[in-house]
């Protein structure tokens, strides 16, 4: 009789997910309706229960069965899969002492509340003295994790897999140049009128109206449920509960709907793992850039196409009769692609958004090369801001205090949403080729095709494929700047006559 079997590691794992999943209930609840005086022990709850399921993991005895089911015979294709990724988690978390995660934790808590005060008075010092301790420490995670060419490939790897400073190089390389060109030719053009988005739409309407896109897309409400909250976000508790949460600015309709589709884009992913795999690697998503390919695919590649708004326009005059009687659904798709350099990143159009991804990348780059002090970020910050997209920041609140990231100690984090965009644009191609007729469907609102072929192409697999296996699966190339780049070109050019 072997010691472990397949069934004792599943089991194990579930276990581990059902504590990680918990907790995530209570994060969901923290941020939709906790009651102002739970605050402080919800934190607590939220801590232990992350805690119990982290000390499950790398106990001494979960490596004990990992290393046995790796090395005995006897499994199929998948579960052998499984073993050895769960394995690889083991490891990776092994190296890293629980003395060091108490330290991040307690410093992220007080680095949170001190970038919220520095943010909020506009005074970097105040902020200056956690982020300096956040880089040390991470710089610390750095030798735990181990990497080759440069400490900074460490947490790129942490959060995608493969990810090194010498393919993110090459990418943003490649971009910047033609990226830039495009943006100078456009800023040439007159700017597109966009008074139509300047009009009152009632918070009612627009969540009915959120509702309705959801419902469209194929998000599945028995298997989840939106509410609002101060941020969007997506969270999962098993393939058939994801929720998302979207907010409501009566002066703008836009800000409600695209990051509403944003958050449907991670969620229809969730809800198309596969659920036989709870708990277990193949149950869970390939990587931070795929999710964010998923989430910028339907943001901006159906929602932000011209056959998406012949979609939408009838749908918003039925909804905002108001502001929309004489709605032109051409002028509407105009406005809402229009392309200016701005301050903050989460506002940006597609295109000058990846400046504001490059420019803290290259901050993050310096920073873990110990060639920027965490003290000269804001000058830096600045200037890079004046190079890439012409701007002069007026005050560090919009400047480098607007992302929450680096509060958290997310390092490696931003080039995600870039690699997102890449594999966004690479994957949509490919359906575009695959799929007939799928920009009519999307016109005519039928969605279910381009979301079958993304169930199957990438929700279906889990974590059985590296962003970079998954691309050339499905693509048949390595991840490149191409696809993007001629997307870019064929939509401004025509939007802005070039
Ligand atoms: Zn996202």
């Amino acid at each position: 009789m072997p010691r472990f079997t397949y069934q004792d590691y599943r089991k194990k794992m579930s276990i581990i997910a059902d504590l990680r999943y918990a907790s995530a209930v209570l994060q969901w609840d923290q941020e939709t309706y906790l009651p102002a005086k739970g605050a402080a022990r919800r934190g607590q709850q939220v801590a232990t229960l992350a805690e119990a399921a982290h000390e499950r993991f790398t106990a001494p005895e979960t490596g004990e069965l990992l290393q046995a089911l790796a090395n005995a015979g006897g499994l199929t294709a998948s579960e052998q899969r499984n073993v050895a990724l769960s394995l690889e988690d083991f490891e990776k978390l092994k190296k890293i002492p629980a003395s060091y995660v108490h330290q991040l934790a307690s410093t992220t808590q007080q680095a949170f509340h001190h970038w919220v005060e520095a943010r909020k008075n506009n005074d970097f010092r105040l902020f200056a003295g956690s982020l300096q301790q956040l880089v040390e420490l991470k710089k610390q995670e750095t030798d735990y994790l181990g990497y080759t060419a440069h400490p900074y490939d460490a947490l790129l790897n942490d959060h995608d897999k493969g990810s090194t400073v010498t393919q993110l190089d090459q990418l943003f390389g490649n971009l910047k140049t033609p990226l830039k060109e495009l943006l100078d030719r456009i800023q040439k053009k007159p700017v597109p009128d966009n008074s139509l988005l300047r009009n009152k739409f009632p918070h009612e309407q627009q969540w009915q109206f959120g509702m309705k896109i959801l419902e469209r897309l194929g998000y599945d409400f028995e298997a989840g449920r939106q509410d609002i909250a101060a941020h969007p976000f997506t969270i999962n508790f098993c393939a058939g509960d994801v929720r998302i949460t979207t907010r409501i600015d009566e002066n703008d309709f836009t800000n409600m709907t695209w990051s509403t589709i944003h958050e449907a884009g991670h969620a229809l992913y969730e809800q198309g793992l596969p659920d036989d795999e709870y708990g277990l690697p193949l149950g869970e998503a390939a990587s931070f850039s795929i999710h964010e390919s998923q989430s910028r695919l339907w943001e901006n590649h159906v929602g932000r196409s011209q056959a998406f708004f012949r979609f939408i326009g009838p749908m918003l005059k039925e909804y905002f009769p108001d502001a929309f009687r004489e709605l032109d659904s051409e002028n509407l798709y105009r406005a809402v692609n229009t392309v200016s350099p701005s301050l903050i990143r989460t506002e940006a159009d597609e295109l000058t958004y990846h400046f504001h991804v490059m420019i803290r990348y290259e901050l993050e780059k310096a920073l873990f090369s110990n060639t920027l002090k965490p003290g000269d970020i804001p000058a830096a910050w600045n200037e890079l801001y004046r190079n890439y997209l012409g701007i002069t920041v007026p005050d560090n609140s919009n400047g480098c205090l607007q992302d929450v990231h680096w509060s958290h100690g997310s390092f490696g984090y931003f080039p995600t949403y870039s690699l997102g965009s890449f594999y966004a644009a690479q994957f949509f191609h490919t359906a575009s080729k695959t799929i007939s007729g799928l920009n009519e469907q999307i016109g005519n609102g039928n969605f279910a095709p381009l979301l079958n072929w993304l169930r199957e192409q990438v929700h279906a697999h889990g974590r059985r494929w590296t962003s970079e296996e998954l691309c050339l699966k499905i693509s048949g190339e390595p991840l490149n700047t191409r696809y993007f780049m001629d997307y870019l070109l064929d939509k401004y050019g025509k939007i802005y006559q070039l």
